[in-house]
């Protein structure tokens, strides 16, 4: 029998990070794919961050699930860059802290322990990397960032990670203080995502 109905191509996220698949299920909306997560397949894949670089991270992620599942997809790697401290945490973001396990809250209590003695404005950006591989070997690129500052208050309830501490000048709030929409207008994954898509857009039309 013939099979009339076009089934969607499948676009592999490979995050674990609920905050990062939350805000990728809004950013690549209109793309005419079926989203998937790793926690959507029946196996773990643990990849090893050892590059240098926030591309490096990000095509090994990529390029390790691309292989593991046979789907075109999209990693993304990001960081938090403060000024004061040569830009770090930067590529090391999400193992800052001196615990095993840390929690988000315990990376942001680390990173202004380590700015209590620095002159304030604790300028800052957000940056992130994005990588898409094929299932064919291919990787492509794409690079957003987002500056701020620092501030050693909490304010907000929104995002993830170091956004309740992240304030944006302009708009006199911080990242955590935004809707999930706001931030999706504004940030350094929202930019990375903006410029890949019309990429994405072509591949997945590609087929
Ligand atoms: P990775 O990209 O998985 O290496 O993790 C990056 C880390 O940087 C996250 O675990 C967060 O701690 C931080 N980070 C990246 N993007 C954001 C963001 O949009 N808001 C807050 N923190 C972020």
């Amino acid at each position: 029998m013939t099979k009339h109905k076009l089934e969607k191509p499948v676009l592999l996220v490979a995050t674990g990070n609920r905050g990062k698949q939350r805000e990728f299920r809004s950013l690549l909306r209109g793309l005419p794919v079926v989203l998937r997560f790793p926690q959507d397949v029946p196996f773990r894949r643990q990849v090893e961050e050892n590059g240098v670089t926030y591309a490096q991270n990000a095509a090994l992620k990529a390029q390790a699930w691309a292989q593991a599942t046979g789907w075109l997809t999209l990693a993304d790697d990001s960081g938090l860059e403060v000024d004061a401290l040569d830009r770090a945490p930067g590529l090391y973001s999400a193992r800052y802290a001196p615990q095993p396990h840390p929690t988000d809250a315990d990376r942001r209590r680390y990173l202004l322990s380590h700015l209590a003695d620095k002159p304030r404005p604790w300028k800052a950006r957000f940056v992130c990397t994005i990588a898409v591989a094929t299932p064919t070997g291919l990787i492509h690129f794409a690079e957003g960032a987002c500056p701020g500052e620092i501030i050693p208050e909490e304010r907000g309830e929104h995002g993830f990670g170091y956004d309740p501490i992240f304030w944006l000048p302009a708009l006199g709030r911080t990242m955590a203080e935004l809707t999930p929409a706001e931030k999706n207008r504004l940030s350094h994954r929202a930019r990375a995502a903006r410029a890949i898509l019309p990429l994405l857009a072509a591949l997945v039309a590609a087929g």
